[in-house]
């Protein structure tokens, strides 16, 4: 197996060990498998070892992944901070938008839909962390945001997405959580449709489950730690 297969089982081992903790059942939770600064050949891995769901940031740099592996039947999550200009490369490479937080960009992405695509998957970001760097509404703007995303054709409202702060503080992480829960039960009393709870990563997915999450967005925990963030010893890679 390669490292990245193994991941993947170690990773889905703890996904079900935390979901039966809590009396859920492990194929509730959707696995989106995070391949930003990832090559073909290790995303191809990855779906090899079974995984359907690919979450990128950054336009630019999952384009060519997306057309190279398009035979592959891969659904592709678009989780990076929406500029307006990239609304139109968005509509058109993605399956789903995780990370829309402005009704300007709903509108963007509804017109820019191609004709010959189902309807783009969106979960509106909730700010639930408090920095405001990561985006995301705020919580009392959830309703006001999901109403105009509902009166959109080309777009399909499946649910909210949050992320928590980044801290060891797991009490502190389950209250985030606990928060967007709350948001994403008040919003499916009017729409019954949504069945997305997008949160937890690679350092907070057991919290996540734990709390009701029915997606996870994991990439360092399949792919290993990303070359980009902050050199931590002289040992990893
Ligand atoms: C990078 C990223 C992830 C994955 O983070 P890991 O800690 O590597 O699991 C999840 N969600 C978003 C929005 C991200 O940008």
């Amino acid at each position: 197996m390669t490292d990245v297969a193994s991941n993947i089982v170690n990773v889905q081992g703890e996904i079900s060990r935390a979901a039966r903790d809590v009396h859920r059942h492990p194929r509730e939770i959707t696995l989106v498998a995070v391949s930003k600064t990832r090559g073909v050949t290790e995303i191809s891995a990855a779906a090899d070892a079974g995984l359907r769901h690919f979450g990128e940031n950054y336009l630019q740099e999952a384009i060519p992944k997306i057309e190279a592996l398009a035979e592959r039947g891969l659904q592709w999550h678009y989780i990076g901070r929406i500029q307006s200009n990239k609304t139109a490369g968005i509509a058109r490479h993605f399956d789903w938008v995780q990370t829309l937080d402005r009704e300007k960009h709903a509108r963007r992405l509804n017109e820019q839909r191609p004709e010959n695509r189902r309807p783009l998957n969106v979960c509106i970001q909730v700010n639930i962390s408090g920095e405001t760097r990561k985006g995301g509404v705020e919580p009392d703007g959830v309703t006001q945001l999901a109403q105009a995303v509902l009166g959109l054709p080309r777009l399909q409202l499946r649910g909210l997405m949050g992320m928590a702060a980044a801290t060891g503080d797991e009490t502190r992480i389950a209250h985030s959580f606990d928060q967007l829960l709350g948001a994403f039960m008040e919003l499916q009393r009017n729409v019954r449709s949504l069945d997305t709870l997008s949160m937890g990563m690679s350092g907070d997915f057991r919290v996540a489950i734990r709390c009701g999450a029915s997606m996870l967005r994991i990439g360092s925990a399949i792919f290993g730690e990303r070359a980009y963030s902050a050199p931590r010893n002289d040992h990893e890679g």
